[in-house]
């Protein structure tokens, strides 16, 4: 087994990782600092989402900042938020912003150089969202100021991370598997570990999350001991299934009709109309809003394929499916972006704390900026003054590890059928349905055979079914 050592390992480089490494440069020139990714080029929903364009919350002053607080903690039910972390996400917004653009991030300006400004969902009368398109472009403008100052080692896949089982458990470094057969394995001991994997949205068969995650970062975070929040709460959108274009609740008014599995048509209650105005004004299906209702009847008429059959008198038939978009949730952290576990960071939609069920649009941008800037800044003090674990702690760890890559040896396919209907689970208030899947998925993970990345990924859709449940229970 090959061990490698660095200062600062940053797992992932999205906006949240390539933020950290940038920050925690500028913190300490003189450290090693590696970036670990699946791919070398732009990746995930970062740098290579379906819409080529983010939108990010900027509050400019301190009105902006006390009314995205305000906004921010009326829609965090039924999860959680930490106020001094949306605190920190409104003061530093504007920072972390100024820092995009003196790097060469371009946002849109109109023909006089004015910053163009728009609403973000859930908060349809703000004015703080600016949006850069491009997102080639701006992962360019990270990997120019990197190079050369920070080893990206590409092409290699977190399977998970190294800890020391002390009363204070500690993480030093992560396992790391080769993308491309062989599959190599490779362990990197760090003084300091950055967790920037991203969400969970990969893992559902129909989402909209840039290519290169294998989406399980929550099973990582689970099975280090990291404490998690608001893991279950996901964004879905709806998108024709046709091209996974976004589907506007627009047509859904007077004359809008669903197929019934027997063929037949149903028409919405008009009492459902009601609620189209305030539907309308964010993309993805709200929790605990009553908005909610549209998306049920829509999810009450969701074939075993996943798609629901809808007619609006201006766009005729068309199939549509609820597709995964962004997770709220991850590792919750204080305001250094530290983890629950000593010595390991977590910043962009890995971490958790700054949003709730329902996240303002374009707010996750910002908290890849403002919390991955944290956890490099943080990460990097720390290192400074910390000593590399020795190498008679690691032994243990491999042992483990050789266990998990005995598993990976038998390639078993995850049950399609049941994939399918987890689809349906993070708008569904069936708490009965919820435990049905959570329990096959139990017993599908006690099975000896499968491959480590499949165990991953089942472990990480199991946490999302639980923390629903949770919620709905209490
Ligand atoms: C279509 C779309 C539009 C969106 N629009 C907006 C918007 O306008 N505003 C907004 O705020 N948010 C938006 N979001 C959400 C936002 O883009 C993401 O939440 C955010 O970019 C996540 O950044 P990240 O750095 O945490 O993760 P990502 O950008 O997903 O990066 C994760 C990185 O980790 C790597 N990785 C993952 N797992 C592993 C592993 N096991 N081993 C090695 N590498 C791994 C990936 O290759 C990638 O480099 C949108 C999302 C989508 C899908």
């Amino acid at each position: 087994m090959e061990i490698g050592t660095t200062d600062v390992l940053i797992l992932g480089s999205g906006l949240a990782g390539l933020r950290a490494a940038l920050s925690a440069r500028q913190e300490a020139p003189d450290l090693d600092i590696t970036v670990v990714s699946a791919t070398s080029g732009p990746s995930g929903s970062s740098f290579a989402n379906r819409n080529d364009a983010l939108g990010m919350q900027v509050c400019f002053s301190d009105k902006d900042q006390e009314i995205f607080a305000r906004e921010a903690s009326s829609l965090a039910k039924p999860g959680r938020i930490i106020p001094e972390l949306v605190e920190i996400l409104t003061e530093e917004s504007l920072p972390r912003f100024q820092d995009l653009c003196e790097l060469g991030v371009r946002f849109s300006r109109d023909t006089q150089g004015r910053l163009c400004l728009h609403s973000g969902c859930f908060s349809p009368n703000s004015r703080r969202a600016a949006i850069f398109k491009n997102l080639a472009q701006a992962f360019a403008c990270f990997s120019s100021k990197l190079a050369g100052s920070v080893r990206f080692l590409s092409g290699w896949q977190a399977t998970g991370l190294l800890k020391e089982d002390s009363t204070t458990p500690k993480v030093f470094g992560a396992m790391l598997q080769q993308t491309e057969e062989p599959a190599t394995t490779f362990a990197v001991r760090s003084k300091t570990t950055i967790m920037a994997l991203g969400g969970p949205a990969p893992l559902y068969p129909w989402h909209q999350a840039g290519p290169s995650n294998p989406g399980y970062s929550l099973a990582l975070l689970n099975r280090a001991g990291v404490h998690l929040m608001n893991h279950g709460f996901l964004q879905m959108m709806w998108a024709r299934a046709s091209d996974r274009s976004f589907w506007s609740f627009r047509s859904f008014r007077p004359g809008f009709l669903v197929r019934q599995p027997d063929g037949g048509t149903r028409a919405a209650d008009s009492a459902l109309f009601e609620h189209r105005t305030q539907r309308i004004s964010h993309c993805p299906a709200a929790y605990r809003l009553a908005d909610a209702e549209m998306d049920r009847f829509l999810l009450e008429h969701l074939n075993y394929d996943g798609f629901v059959q809808v007619h609006s008198p201006d766009c005729g038939w068309q199939a549509i499916a609820p597709m995964a978009h962004a997770g709220n949730g991850g590792a919750k952290i204080n305001a250094q972006s530290q983890t629950s576990l000593q010595s390991l960071y977590a910043c962009g939609e890995c971490a958790a704390g700054m949003h709730g069920a329902n996240r303002i649009g374009g707010a996750m941008v910002t908290a890849t900026q403002v919390f991955g800037h944290r956890a490099g800044l943080f990460a990097a003090r720390e290192a400074l003054k910390a000593k590399q674990a020795d190498r008679q702690s690691l032994k243990k760890v491999f042992a483990d590890h050789a266990v998990n890559n005995e598993i990976m040896k038998n390639k078993t396919p995850i049950q399609k059928e049941l994939i399918g209907r987890i689809q349906q689970s993070p708008l569904s208030d069936d708490h009965s349905f919820l435990s049905q899947v959570s329990d096959a998925l139990d017993e599908k993970l006690k099975s000896p055979d499968l491959p480590l990345e499949q165990e991953l990924k089942l472990e990480s859709l199991q946490l999302i079914l639980a923390d629903r449940l949770n919620h709905l229970l209490n």
